[in-house]
C-alpha cells in the first residue's frame, strides 16, 4: 500500500503567479512592478473574453502588490489596471497609436496615466473641466492641464479627458491619448511627501499637436466611457482597502500581543480588544459588501453598487487605520509606520471621487438600494 504522505511530498508545489513580485528588489519602482506583472500575464489575465474584469483576479493582484508595502506603487498599478486600461481597451481599433499603447501597457512594457482631474476646475466638478481639444480633419490640438495625476512623472502616455465643445452636456467630452514626450507636454512633480512611489504629478498641455488617430473611442463618448468603467476602479479601491487595512490590523495585533503593561500583554486589555474588534467588524462588513457587489460592478457595470462600495471604503478605512495607529503608540509614528499609512490612505476618500460626492450618488439610488433589502 502506498504511503499517502509520500505521494504528498512528491507532488510539485502549486505555481505561485505572484512569485515574480516577491522576487523583485524591495524598493522596485512602480514601472518595474508593472513590467513584472505584465510579463507574467497578470495584467492581461485580469479581464475575461468580454472585457469585464474578473474580481477575484483583480483582488489577488492588488493584495500581492500591496504586500510589498509601498502604497504609491500599489496606487500606480491600481489606476493603470482598473481605470486607464478599461477606457483604453473600449472600442480600441485594430491598429494605430491607441492599439499600440493598449498592447504595450497590457504587456507591462509601457505605462499610462489617466488624466481626468483638471487644473481649471475642482476635481468634484468633472463636467466643468477646461482642458480642450480641437478636432481638425488632419490633426488635433490639445490645450490645458491636469492635476494630481498618478504615474504622471514616469508614464509613456497620458489618457486625457478633454472637451471638444463648450457646455456641461455629457456628450461634450472626448478621450485623447498623448505621448508623454510630445512637444508641448510638461510634467511637474506634485509637492507632497506622501505616496512617493506613485510618481504623482501635474501635467500641462500647450498646443500639443497630434494626428487624429490619437482620439480614443468616438468623439463625444468620453464621459460615457468614463462612467461605464468607473465601477472597475471603485471595486479595485475596495479590494486594495481590504488588503491594506487587513495588513495593518494583523500588524497591530502582533504588536499588542508583544507589548506588555505590568506584565500583561495589551492584547488582553478589554478596552483595547473592543476597539480592535470594532475595526475587525468594520473590515468584515466591507469584505462582505465587496464580495456581494463585485460581480454586479464588474459584469453589469452597476453604478449604484459601485457608489455604495466606494462610500463604504471612504467610511471604513480612516476610522480603522486611525484606531490602529493609536493602538501602536509612539511606534505608529516611526518611518513608514501606521501613522504614515493612515495619512496615505486618505487617498481612498479623495481619489476617483471624494466620499461626499459618492454618498450623493448613493442617495440618488436610495429607492433601488432600499428595494433590494426586501426578503
Ligand atoms: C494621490 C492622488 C492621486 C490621484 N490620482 C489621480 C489620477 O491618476 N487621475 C486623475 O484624474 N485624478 C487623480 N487624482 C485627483 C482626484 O481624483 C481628485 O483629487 C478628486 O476628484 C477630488 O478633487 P479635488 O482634489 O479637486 O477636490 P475638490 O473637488 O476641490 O473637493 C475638496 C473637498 O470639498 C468637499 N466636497 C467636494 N464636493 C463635495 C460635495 N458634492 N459634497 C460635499 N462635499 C464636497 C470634499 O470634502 C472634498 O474633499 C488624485 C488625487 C490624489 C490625492
Amino acid at each position: 500500500m502506498t504511503d499517502p504522505s509520500a505521494t504528498q511530498v512528491l507532488r510539485p508545489p502549486p505555481p505561485d503567479p505572484f512569485g515574480i513580485l516577491t522576487a523583485l528588489p524591495e524598493h522596485a519602482p512602480a514601472a518595474r512592478v508593472w513590467e513584472a506583472c505584465g510579463a507574467e500575464g497578470l495584467i492581461e489575465g485580469l479581464y475575461d473574453e468580454h472585457g469585464a474584469v474578473v474580481p477575484r483576479r483583480l483582488a489577488a493582484l492588488l493584495a500581492a502588490v500591496d504586500a510589498r508595502g509601498d502604497n504609491g506603487v500599489t496606487l500606480s498599478v491600481l489606476v493603470q489596471a482598473a481605470s486607464a486600461l478599461p477606457v483604453l481597451a473600449a472600442d480600441a481599433p485594430g491598429d494605430g497609436p491607441v492599439r499600440e499603447a493598449l498592447d504595450g501597457v497590457r504587456s507591462g512594457r509601457r505605462t499610462v496615466a489617466l488624466a481626468a482631474t483638471d487644473s481649471g476646475a475642482a476635481g468634484s466638478d468633472l463636467a466643468g473641466l477646461t482642458t480642450a481639444v480641437d478636432l481638425g480633419p488632419d490633426e488635433l490640438v490639445l490645450r490645458g492641464g491636469k492635476r494630481w495625476i498618478t504615474t504622471a512623472r514616469t508614464a509613456d502616455w497620458f489618457l486625457v479627458l478633454a472637451r471638444h465643445r463648450p457646455g456641461r452636456h455629457f456628450t461634450s467630452f472626448t478621450w485623447v491619448l498623448v505621448p508623454s514626450g510630445a512637444p508641448g507636454v510638461r510634467v511637474t512633480p506634485a509637492d507632497t511627501d506622501l505616496l512617493p512611489g506613485s510618481a504623482t504629478g501635474h501635467v500641462e498641455f500647450t498646443d500639443v499637436r497630434l494626428a487624429p488617430g490619437f482620439v480614443v473611442g468616438r468623439p463625444g463618448r468620453g464621459m460615457l466611457a468614463f462612467a461605464r468603467h468607473m465601477g472597475t476602479e471603485r471595486l479595485a479601491g475596495a479590494q486594495w482597502a481590504l488588503a491594506l487595512t487587513g495588513r495593518v490590523l494583523a500588524d497591530t495585533k502582533e504588536r499588542l500581543t508583544r507589548r506588555t503593561v505590568d506584565g500583561t500583554p495589551l492584547w488582553h486589555n478589554a478596552a483595547v480588544r473592543q476597539r480592535y474588534a470594532t475595526c475587525l467588524v468594520r473590515l468584515r462588513q466591507l469584505h462582505a459588501l465587496c464580495d456581494q457587489l463585485g460581480d454586479r460592478i464588474a459584469k453589469q457595470q452597476d453604478l449604484a453598487a459601485a457608489a455604495l462600495l466606494k462610500s463604504a471604503v471612504g467610511l471604513t478605512v480612516d476610522p480603522v487605520l486611525t484606531a490602529c495607529a493609536q493602538l501602536q503608540g509612539a511606534d505608529g509614528l516611526a518611518r513608514g509606520g501606521a501613522q504614515r499609512i493612515r495619512a496615505e490612505a486618505a487617498v481612498f476618500g479623495i481619489g476617483g471621487g471624494v466620499t461626499e460626492l459618492v454618498l450623493d450618488a448613493v442617495a440618488d439610488h436610495a429607492d433601488q438600494l432600499l428595494a433590494e433589502l426586501s426578503p
